[in-house]
């Protein structure tokens, strides 16, 4: 062994997590804590929770920092920094739009801070974007050739023109800069860890069924998503990340199984042996009608699709909420 090895022993590789307490965030975190690194978890819990990290706490190689990522990032946060994931922002649509400025600043100016952060330390950046850049879509299913068609004034545009410009903030760092980006287009993803109250549709549904209270199904039901166990999307997570330095995206992560809400809804009361029935109620302004992913990208750069069944998924995903049907968090 030569002497320069002995005196400098390897060090961990360093990882930040913006968004770590949030319902995808501290999935991540475990598989990094399990891989070795070390993990920064940066959170404001405006929609994250302790309670999502708490068993990280006691590992030595895991930290959190309260702290809102849209102000500038605190010195205690100085060091070196390997990779920067960022999936700091509310996902549910009655969470974003409860302070949609603050929903903004976060996709703009936090960005921008993370960006500038992982560029001072030559780390690459991975940015959570979204299906919501496609907006309504106009193509079907969506492939990352999309521009997309959102509404600029509506009360969605703080999330998807914020991450919209999230993105544009990503592609100029790496243009003008050369900033390494992994930036991931990510449909609607479901699992333990949501929250009882957190309002988005797999969530709400399994509480409702579980409760025995009516399921609330807004328009017809008819309106198609594709879902993704979080398993599944954290391994493209961490694929795409990994993936050669010319990768830069866009790249779908998502389901590519198409599932109207009202199926939805049916195969949860059946998982869960309900007496619920169908509540029909108004659909929320701008919400896009049909939502799939085209992954031909994320399989041939990445070998990455998903593998769990969705009612696999929601299996887990129930045994997860029968506590919290009990006693709400
Ligand atoms: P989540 O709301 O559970 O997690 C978001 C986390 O970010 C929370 O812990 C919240 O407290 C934190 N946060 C919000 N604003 C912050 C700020 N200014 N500073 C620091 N922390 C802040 O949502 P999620 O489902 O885990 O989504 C994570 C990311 O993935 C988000 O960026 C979301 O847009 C993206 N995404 C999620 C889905 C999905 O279906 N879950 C789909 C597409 C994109
Ligand atoms: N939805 C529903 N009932 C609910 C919550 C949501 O019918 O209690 C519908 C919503 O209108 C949308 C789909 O389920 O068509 C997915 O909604 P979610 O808020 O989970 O995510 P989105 O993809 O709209 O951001």
């Amino acid at each position: 062994m030569n002497r320069s090895a002995l005196r400098a022993p390897m060090r961990r590789r360093r990882t930040l997590v913006a968004g770590g307490a949030g319902f995808l965030g501290s999935h991540l975190c475990d598989r990094l804590v399990d891989r070795g690194d070390e993990v920064l978890c940066v959170d404001d819990f405006s929609s994250g929770r302790q309670h999502n990290i708490a068993h990280l706490q006691r590992r030595m190689n895991f930290r959190s920092y309260h702290h809102d990522i849209s102000r500038a990032l605190p010195p205690r946060l100085q060091g070196p920094v390997d990779e920067v994931y960022n999936l700091a922002c509310p996902a549910s649509p009655p969470r974003y739009q409860r302070n949609p400025v603050q929903t903004a600043r976060t996709n703009a100016l936090g960005t921008l801070n993370l960006l500038e952060l992982a560029q001072r330390h030559g780390a690459r950046l991975f940015q959570a974007s979204t299906s919501e850049v496609y907006g309504d879509p106009l193509e079907h299913p969506q492939s990352e050739s999309c521009w997309g068609h959102v509404n600029p004034i509506g009360p969605r545009a703080c999330y998807d023109e914020g991450k919209r410009f999230a993105e544009t903030l990503c592609f100029d760092h790496h243009r003008q800069y050369g900033q390494a980006i992994k930036v991931a287009r990510i449909f609607n993803t479901y699992g333990p860890r949501m929250q009882a109250d957190d309002g988005r549709v797999v969530s709400n549904f399994i509480v409702q069924a579980l409760c025995d209270e009516p399921i609330t199904l807004y328009g017809n039901g008819l309106q198609t998503r594709s879902f993704c166990f979080v398993d599944d999307l954290i391994d493209g997570i961490l694929a795409l990340m990994a993936s050669a330095d010319d990768v830069s995206g866009p790249v779908n992560l998502g389901s590519p199984l198409e599932c109207t809400v009202v199926d939805l809804a049916q195969r949860i009361i059946t998982l869960t042996g309900s007496t619920s029935a169908l509540q029909l109620q108004p659909l929320p302004l701008d919400s896009p009608q049909r939502r799939q992913p085209d992954i031909a990208l994320a399989r041939a750069l990445l070998d990455w699709a998903p593998k769990v069944a969705l009612d696999d998924g929601l299996s887990a995903t129930i045994e997860y909420f029968q506590p919290c049907a009990a006693t709400p968090p």
